[in-house]
């Protein structure tokens, strides 16, 4: 229970879903974490939840698609815990459902904000910390959304397709300083997001959209994302890790 001693990780949308499930999982096996998040509430009960656990872990409210804001909760990281190890840009909205020519200007310009420019900020103002430390570990959560067609989700499946590649060419650009860059891209994970999106109770024909036969649960996601975290994947970087039970396998 110790695969991320000594780490320090910031996770975003760390208050719900498949945010929490990591933070939770990250300070299980020994990483201090800072938990950011839009919702107070959330991003509370979560530090309330690892503490309880006997964990450690500090709260920061951020808007990730703010520069200033995801600046801060780098610099509250730095200056909490005297570093950062691992970022984790989970933090997503779903944006609407519409076909392209419905879909409106607005609702694209948000959901591209917060789904893919946050991503960019994030790398951007980390990387000096990492360069400087001598390494470290971006992980971002894309979607199956992004590697196959998916009607009606307009600026999401763009974002997530464009986080794809940033995790690629960011990789790339920074493999020889040691950091280490990967996505994960879920299938239907059962979260507040997916209830928004499908209802409390998912007919069977989504269920069936994933060949295992199940929805995946947040704690699927994070157990993917501490294996990337970790140093057991030390020779993994600029990949889309698909956990999707099978989704993009059809
Ligand atoms: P979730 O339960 O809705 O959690 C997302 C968290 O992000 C919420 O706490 C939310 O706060 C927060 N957030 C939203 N906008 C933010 C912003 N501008 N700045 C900071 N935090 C913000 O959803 P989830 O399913 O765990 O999603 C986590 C990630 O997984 C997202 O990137 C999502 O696109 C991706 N994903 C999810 C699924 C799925 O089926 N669930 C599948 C593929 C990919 P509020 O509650 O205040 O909005």
């Amino acid at each position: 229970m110790d695969r991320l001693k000594e780490k320090v990780a910031l996770i975003t949308g760390g208050g719900s879903g498949i945010g929490r499930a990591s933070c939770c999982l990250f300070a299980e096996h020994g990483a201090r974490v800072v938990v950011a998040d839009l919702a107070v509430g959330g991003g509370e009960q979560t530090v309330r939840d690892i503490s309880a656990a006997g964990g450690q872990a500090s709260f920061v409210r951020a808007d990730v698609s703010k520069s200033a804001d995801v600046q801060a909760m780098i610099r509250h990281t730095v200056e909490t815990y005297g570093r950062v190890d691992i970022l984790f840009n989970n933090a997503g909205i779903e944006g609407p459902s519409a076909k392209l020519a419905n879909y409106d200007e607005d609702a694209w310009e948000r959901v591209i904000a917060i789904d893919l420019t946050s991503v960019y900020l994030g790398m951007k103002y980390v990387i000096p910390h990492m360069v400087q430390q001598g390494g470290g570990v971006i992980l971002s959560t894309a979607s199956v959304a992004g590697m196959v067609g998916f009607p009606g989700s307009g600026a999401y499946a763009a974002a997530k397709a464009g986080v794809i590649n940033l995790t690629r060419l960011v990789a790339l650009e920074y493999a020889s300083k040691n950091i280490r860059v990967n996505c994960i891209c879920p299938g239907i994970i059962a979260t507040p997001m997916a209830q928004r999106v499908m209802g409390e109770r998912p007919d069977d024909r989504v269920v069936r959209l994933e060949p295992i036969g199940r929805l995946g649960q947040a704690q699927d996601i994070a157990n993917a994302a501490l294996f990337l975290a970790s140093d057991e994947s030390s020779f993994a970087t600029g990949a889309p890790f698909v956990i999707d039970g099978g989704y993009v396998a059809r």
